[in-house]
């Protein structure tokens, strides 16, 4: 539930702020038709999914990039003793070891 909280959290206040104008726009635009003479019946159900397809796809991408972020590339481990390293250490810190 708390990556749940986080992922709304960064989908709206987070760095794709065009989203959040996305989901305002159509909206937006829902409602505009609803005072309309144009028939609205089919825009909400429409907006809704293609906001569902959206939001699954932010999630994906958003899951991606956590999961990606998790395990930086270039980490390094003792092969020893299996303290983590410092980028670009060439001996551990721990044991003194040569790390590969
Ligand atoms: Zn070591």
């Amino acid at each position: 539930m708390k990556r749940f909280a986080k992922f709304w959290w960064d989908f709206i206040v987070g760095d794709d702020w065009r989203v959040a104008v996305g989901v305002l726009l159509a909206f937006g635009v829902t409602a505009l038709l609803a005072t309309t003479s144009v028939p609205a019946w089919w825009v909400l159900p429409l907006a809704v999914m293609a906001l569902l397809g959206l939001f699954g796809a932010m999630f994906i991408l958003w899951w991606w990039r956590r999961e990606a972020g998790g395990a930086r590339p270039g980490a390094q481990f003792c092969a020893k003793c299996g303290a983590a390293q410092a980028p670009g250490s060439r001996f551990c810190a721990t044991c003194g070891a040569k790390v590969a």
